[in-house]
């Protein structure tokens, strides 16, 4: 029997669409729409086929071991990234003191940043 191989049909999505901005509800709707597409087929040209089927394989597929642990990734790993750079310290131009990223004055002079 053909078996839907939804282990890469996941890993392609995530590869060619970004998670970013999205909720769960919308990315889930998105990958259904994705994999209902209509798409060539490779077997057969000139009968379009949906995506899905292009998942199908004869192949044994294990069922993806699905672990509930929250992994950030995309957007969010994003965010973590340039969080990193806003905690960065940058420097008072009039007397060199040491200031946060968001500080709007020196405390060492007053002169605003
Ligand atoms: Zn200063």
């Amino acid at each position: 029997m053909q078996a839907f191989d939804g282990k890469k049909a996941a890993q392609d999505y995530m590869s060619t669409n970004s998670m970013s901005y999205s909720t769960p509800e919308l990315i889930l709707n998105r990958f259904a729409f994705w994999l209902g597409d209509t798409v060539t087929n490779p077997d057969n040209k000139s009968e379009p086929t949906s995506r899905v089927m292009t998942y199908m394989t004869r192949e044994v597929v294990e069922p993806p071991v699905v672990e509930d642990v929250y992994v950030p990734s995309g957007a969010v790993l994003n965010s973590l990234a340039s969080h990193k750079v806003e905690d960065a310290p940058k420097f008072c131009p009039e007397c060199g003191m040491k200031l946060s990223a968001k500080a709007k004055f020196c405390h060492q002079c007053g002169i605003t940043q």
